[in-house]
């Protein structure tokens, strides 16, 4: 530690509340929250030998997000457009601004991002690290294709500007890069032209999942954005049944704002017990009918279409104390009918479903880092309320599934896959131009 960082009060403040979006990973947290970007270079001093992790608001669901073994970067304080135009699309803002706050400056002027998670309560920093895809990955890819450039700050080579054509390996590690090879300050990113913010959704309910393989082929040929929502509590000749939803952009110049101020909220943990085989199963029923009745073609605001969970503010405290487990998988093209079949027949067998099943395609644009996710395939995500070991139980068994398919798990879901599970989905990991100072319980499980 230098004298001076000895001599001046720690930024770190010791927290017990930080917790990830499944809330199954629990414990104290060293955190710093930064408010200007010439603050960064003095954090590692005050760390003393303790690494650390630069953090957005923790929408990652497991522990990718946390680095209880050394302390944190908190980015929401580094906010800050730095420059936007109007006339190209191309905004250069900091890490930590979020998504919400991207779309207010930029749908009125007629952009949008190029892809996006179903949250906007995301930062630019946590979406490149992880590298992120949406309902558009068919015709987009997922993110990194359209940062042309970001700022990185790295204990061991200080500040840089890294382009694809400057540093390929630089850029290929950070996107997706799971936030270890440096702090990202700033990020500037190609956004889309929209005519609106409006898109023309069509909802379609569908039976089984041959049905989802013919929707989600044609769809991809004529709509931007596609996705199903499944009723993985339905097994036998329902298995894979839902509602498959397909949109493309509106041309009608109104370009009106989401509010965030319309939040519900979820005011206390639900017991455990809440979310249980019957209760599910009764939901997705419901859900299944009443989406049923809304089949056919309607205008939608981006904001239900794209983020229709962030209209309820910590719905994860549904799952209770002891918190959920997101399990996302993609299974290569070649296997996907198959395995999916199989796991979604295991999943319904289990009891242990819980409501919010996606199932998508993915297309073949290449995503760019050495541990992006996305490939081509179907992307299967679903939540379980963790009950201990039945539902590791249940995960190992899918784990199989996956492996034995040739497909890989995403980190950003992820709180418990195991080393060689990790090195099975990201066979080019050792290639990843880490941070020496950087770590995060993540990485500590998977490859140290
Ligand atoms: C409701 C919901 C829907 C979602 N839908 C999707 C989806 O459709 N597609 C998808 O891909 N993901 C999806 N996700 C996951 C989410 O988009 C990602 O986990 C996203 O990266 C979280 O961003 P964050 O800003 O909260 O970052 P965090 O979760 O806090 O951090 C994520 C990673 O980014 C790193 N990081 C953050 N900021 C920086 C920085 N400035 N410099 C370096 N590293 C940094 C962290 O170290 C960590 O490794 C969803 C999540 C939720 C809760």
């Amino acid at each position: 530690m230098t004298a001076k960082a000895a001599s001046a009060p720690s930024p770190f403040v010791e927290r017990s509340d930080l917790v990830s979006w499944g809330r199954v990973s629990r414990g104290v947290q060293r955190v710093a929250r930064p408010g200007f970007r010439d603050e960064l270079s003095g954090l590692p001093s005050h760390a003393g030998d303790e690494s650390l992790l630069a953090i957005g608001p923790r929408r990652s669901y497991g522990d990718s997000c946390l680095n209880r073994a050394g302390a944190v970067v908190d980015m929401s304080g580094l906010d800050r457009f730095i420059a936007f135009d109007a006339a190209t699309g191309v905004l250069r803002a900091e890490a930590g601004a979020s998504l919400s706050e991207i779309l207010r400056l930029v749908v009125p002027k007629g952009w949008f991002p190029p892809t996006t998670p179903g949250t906007r309560f995301v930062t630019l920093g946590g979406v490149v690290a992880n590298d992120v895809h949406g309902k558009n990955h068919h015709g987009a890819g997922s993110l990194g294709r359209h940062v042309r450039a970001f700022g990185l700050l790295r204990s061991d080579r200080g500040a840089l500007t890294v382009t694809p054509e400057s540093d390929p390996a630089l850029f290929a590690s950070t996107i997706g890069g799971l936030g270890l090879t440096g702090v990202i300050e700033w990020v500037e990113l190609q956004l889309v032209k929209i005519g609106g913010a409006h898109l023309d959704v069509e909802i379609v309910p569908y039976d089984n999942l041959d049905d989802f393989w013919s929707l989600a082929d044609e769809s991809a040929r004529s709509f931007e954005h596609t996705v199903a929502w499944l009723d993985c509590a339905a097994g036998g000749a329902g298995t894979g049944r839902g509602i498959f939803s397909r949109a493309n952009w509106i041309d009608d110049g109104a370009y009106d704002l989401h509010d965030d101020k319309s939040w519900k909220r979820i005011p206390l943990e639900a017991p455990g017990f809440a979310l249980n085989r019957f209760t599910v199963g009764a939901f997705n029923k419901l859900y299944h009918r009443v989406n049923s009745a809304k089949a056919g073609t309607h205008r939608q605001h981006y904001a239900p279409f794209f983020y229709p969970l962030d209209a309820v503010h910590d719905w994860n405290r549904l799952y209770g104390r002891r918190g959920m487990l997101q399990y996302q998988c993609v299974i290569p093209r070649e296997n996907q009918r198959d395995a999916i079949a199989e796991m979604l027949r295991v999943i319904a067998a289990s009891g242990q479903a819980s409501f919010l099943a996606v199932l998508k395609t993915f297309g073949d644009l290449p995503s760019l880092g050495v541990l992006s996710f996305p490939r081509p395939g179907a992307t299967l995500a679903l939540d379980f309320p963790f009950r201990g070991e039945t539902t590791l139980n249940l995960l190992a068994r899918l784990d199989a599934m996956v492996r034995e398919a040739n497909g890989a798990l995403y980190p950003a879901k992820d709180g418990r896959m195991s080393r060689e599970m990790f090195r099975r989905s990201f066979p080019r990991w050792e290639q990843l131009l880490k941070d020496p100072a950087l770590n995060s319980d993540f990485w500590t499980r998977v490859a140290q």
